[in-house]
């Protein structure tokens, strides 16, 4: 269907006066998106998409839930802003609710993006160590491929061609290990943690740094932007032993794994590990409104409160735990917990995991197929001997021809190192079995159409 001169226009006006930094990321045509609905958004032409990718991660609870809007609106009319120098209700309400998720062990921080939550995460591990006498400790360990924000601390943590673009200097301070790939490494049937390469590596980089300069240790549970790359079930467990041993903290990005994007509230709860700090942002809010938090173990927020000042946590945040998106927030949990999501998720992604590996084993271009939950990945290569990386012109065609066929799906893994050829679905967590048959069947005929 072509489109109408009504939506060519807007799009013209688009080009002139809005800057998108993240249309590159995408192959396909910009379209304008005026409806959504569940799983489904619709163009200005009245065009519809299954959008198996919940937006960008976020959009845990579907489109259009009219309770989610009700909550802003009958917060916005109540009381509509007042800082967190002093207090309101849903946030008190929302600090609660996350601790309960968490397992009652938190404080939370609220700001108002991912990008915001780590930076906040950062600043809290290196002054935590000071408050405590520990004044050199100031380096957080991240990892290539990991993608932890766009402003200056989170964007020095990522591990992305982003870090490498033109904005250096960065923050100083973050120093990189490599993350583990299971259809790469050797050691994928390790079961023993500390043996496993990718966590060597993390506890030689802290070794060889000098324990007392490392404040953290910083990782998605599930590496996404990057790929992808589920772990071996006991790296976390491997990297929290190393971390412990160093007296580094563990903080778990949970921007995209939370809310049960893995089958679980969270993504460390898939691994057994209890980190020290938490962000969020995303699925928190489903990205109706912004909203981001750092969850901090008790006995850190402790060390703040120094025995003869009050050691404050020196950091402004003018719309952090606004009062109508921490209303949201508490609504679209609510309604996770109320239509089972975390359990759907981890039930729909096993079976959408298993029909992707049985019907895409054969495929020529198909290297692998991965995923916990509703985050699946599936690696395209020229070779499976060799395991080279399929052009990107190719793998953006699978792209396009799903979104002509009515279908949004993603790609991701794209690094310095070219790994820019994994396809991804992330759909709602609410997203009906016919609409993801219907992806499934769209992705493996686009993807057996590639010449
Ligand atoms: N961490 C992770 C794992 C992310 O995927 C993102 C965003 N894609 C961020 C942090 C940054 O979040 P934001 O864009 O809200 O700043």
């Amino acid at each position: 269907m072509a489109r109408t001169d009504q939506q060519e226009m807007l799009l013209s006006k688009d080009e002139k006066h809005v800057w998108h930094s993240m249309k590159p990321y995408s192959p396909t045509n910009t379209m304008v998106v005026t409806k959504a609905e569940g799983s489904w958004v619709t163009d200005y032409d009245g065009k519809r998409y299954i959008d198996a990718m919940a937006g960008l991660w976020c959009v845990n609870v579907g489109y259009g839930r009219k309770e989610l809007a009700d909550a802003a609106y009958e917060q916005l009319k109540e009381m509509a802003y007042f800082p967190l120098t002093q207090s309101h209700v849903k946030a008190i309400q929302l600090a609660e609710k996350l601790n309960e998720m968490l397992g009652e062990d938190y404080v939370i921080f609220f700001s108002n993006s991912g990008s915001e939550a780590n930076e906040a995460a950062f600043k809290i591990a290196r002054q935590y160590h000071q408050q405590r006498g520990d004044h050199h400790r100031y380096k957080i360990v991240a990892r290539y491929r990991g993608y932890h924000g766009s402003s200056m601390g989170a964007l020095a943590a990522t591990g992305q061609a982003e870090r490498k673009y033109k904005y250096e200097p960065l923050s100083p301070g973050f120093l990189h290990v490599t993350p583990p790939d299971v259809y790469r490494d050797e050691d994928e049937h390790i079961t023993n943690p500390q043996e496993l390469s990718s966590v060597k590596e993390v506890d030689r980089i802290m070794t060889w740094e000098q324990s007392e300069t490392i404040a953290a240790m910083i990782m998605e549970p599930i590496i996404t932007g990057g790929g992808i790359l589920v772990p071996n079930d006991h790296y976390m467990k491997g990297v929290k032993n190393v971390c412990e041993k160093h007296g580094a903290l563990l903080i778990a990005d949970e921007v995209i794994c939370g809310f049960g994007r893995t089958g679980k509230p969270f993504g460390f709860m898939n691994y057994g590990v209890k980190p020290d700090i938490i962000t969020m942002a995303k699925g928190l809010t489903s990205a109706y409104l912004p909203l981001s938090a750092t969850a901090v173990r008790r006995e850190i927020y402790e060390a703040f409160n120094g025995a003869e000042q009050y050691e404050f946590f020196r950091h402004i945040n003018t719309f952090g735990g606004n009062p109508a998106a921490c209303a949201l927030a508490l609504k679209n949990i609510e309604i996770m917990e109320k239509e089972n999501l975390f359990e759907r998720s981890q039930k729909l992604g096993d079976k959408l995991l298993t029909t992707l590996k049985g019907r895409l084993n054969n495929h020529p271009y198909v290297g692998h197929v991965r995923g916990k939950g509703l985050l699946i990945g599936i690696e395209l290569v020229k070779d499976k001997q060799t395991k080279e990386p399929l052009d990107v012109c190719k793998v953006n065609e699978v792209i396009n021809s799903c979104k002509a066929k009515n279908v949004i799906i993603g790609k991701n893994g794209m690094t310095v190192a070219g790994f820019n050829n994994v396809l991804t679905l992330s759909p709602p967590l609410t997203i009906e079995e016919k609409d993801l048959n219907y992806v499934i069947e769209t992705l493996i005929s686009s993807l057996d159409q590639i010449k």
